[in-house]
């Protein structure tokens, strides 16, 4: 006597699987990666990161390793050569760059956890805008708007900095200030049209 084909076991079986995210041929299907994500609604925050003092490339990566143990789904930017802007006296040219991510930290926890990093790799703030190892802003948290003691975001003055923009363009073009309700790529643009004599990145 031949056994009776279970039709359609094989298949349901299979199909829950894939519903509960695991694929049986690829494993966990659907998960985007990176430590904090547990679900689709955690803000994406964005980072822009600095340094014109000591070791730059190395305190760049050390930033960039940290943030990405920390945040879920990153992108992170090149790095880019820029003058300074707006500083005290002759200072060393900076790299800057930018990193997009999920984050379950509130704006507050995550802005200590940015300063924690900074202060890691010996940052010191002699005076405003002195030059820094390591600088780490809090440009963008989710579509929050915070105007709080030692807290703001959007970052007050990112919108005429080129050497943010620039960085996150070339990560998150479509990533909309909430302020605004214009995205990088036109903030960019706008800033371009306004300061057409501006100086280049170098990446
Ligand atoms: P800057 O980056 O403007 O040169 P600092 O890095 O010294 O200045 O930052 C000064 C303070 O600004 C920080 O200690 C922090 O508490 C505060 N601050 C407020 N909002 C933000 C933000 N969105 N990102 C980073 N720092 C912020
Ligand atoms: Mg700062």
């Amino acid at each position: 006597m031949r056994p009776i084909p279970r039709k359609g076991v094989v298949p349901l079986f299979l199909f829950c699987q894939v519903k509960k995210g695991y694929d049986p041929f690829f494993g966990v299907v659907g998960r985007r990666s990176g430590p904090t994500r547990t679900s689709d609604h955690l803000p994406l925050v964005a980072v822009a990161i600095g340094s014109n003092l000591g070791d730059r490339e190395s305190h760049m990566a050390f930033a960039r390793s940290r943030l990405r143990a920390m945040l879920g789904s990153i992108r992170a930017s090149s790095f880019y050569e820029t003058t300074p802007e707006g500083v005290e006296g002759e200072q060393p040219a900076f790299l800057n760059a930018a990193v997009i991510g999920e984050t379950q930290l509130s704006a507050r926890d995550l802005l200590d956890a940015l300063l924690a990093i900074e202060a890691d790799r010996g940052r010191e703030r002699p005076f405003a805008r002195a030059p820094r190892t390591l600088d780490l802003d809090l440009v963008l948290f989710g579509d929050q708007i915070i105007d709080e003691p030692g807290l703001t975001v959007p970052h007050p003055r990112f919108r005429e900095r080129r050497f943010v923009l620039e960085p996150l363009a070339e990560i998150a073009p479509d990533l909309r200030d909430p302020a605004s309700h214009k995205s990088i790529a036109e903030l960019l643009d706008e800033l371009t049209r306004s300061t057409p004599d501006h100086e280049a990145l170098r990446r």
